[in-house]
């Protein structure tokens, strides 16, 4: 096992979609464990494969108990709604935001050799899966800031009637 390097937001590869795996190979179980442990160093509940510089189709969520290796992952089902702040190690913690994900999801994926799971997943460890799933598509979590709704506007706003007139 060994600590990959976090790659940063200043490298296109996070930006870019990722491949399928279609080799389940010891190479692959070998990202894994690395992934976990680089995961563990840097104290994050989730870590995707460009993260690490490999435009794959493969990410690792760690949240309490629960931990999942997941090989071309898709959420099939999604519920309720979540708003909470969000980081990521690949961006500079004064990028953190709020961002909008379901409660809960189920994910269907492959582990590292080959075998098909669906796992349901909530709160914290819903969002994690989300923001790894986004990294697979290279999204980055802010780009999916939440946005407080404006409230209704009570003030009467002081304008030219004339103009107003012709609108
Ligand atoms: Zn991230």
């Amino acid at each position: 096992m060994a600590i990959r390097l976090i790659f940063t937001e200043d490298d296109e590869v996070l930006f870019k979609r990722t491949r399928e795996v279609v080799k389940f190979d010891d190479k692959l179980g070998e990202l894994f464990d690395d992934m976990r442990e680089t995961m563990k160093k840097a104290d994050g509940v989730g870590l995707a494969a460009p993260q690490v510089g490999l435009l794959k189709k493969a990410a690792v969520i760690e949240v309490d108990d629960i931990y999942l290796e997941m090989v071309n992952p898709r959420i099939i089902f999604a519920e309720g709604e979540q708003i909470d702040f969000e980081g990521c190690l690949s961006v500079d913690p004064s990028k953190n935001c709020k961002v909008l994900r379901p409660q809960k999801v189920t994910v269907e994926a492959f582990d590292r050799h080959g075998k098909k799971y669906q796992k349901e997943l909530e709160d914290m460890a819903a969002r994690a899966c989300c923001h790894e799933l986004d990294h697979l598509e290279g999204i980055l979590f802010y780009e999916k800031a939440y946005k407080e709704p404006k409230k209704p506007q009570t003030e009467i706003i002081a304008t030219d009637k004339e103009d107003t007139a012709q609108q």
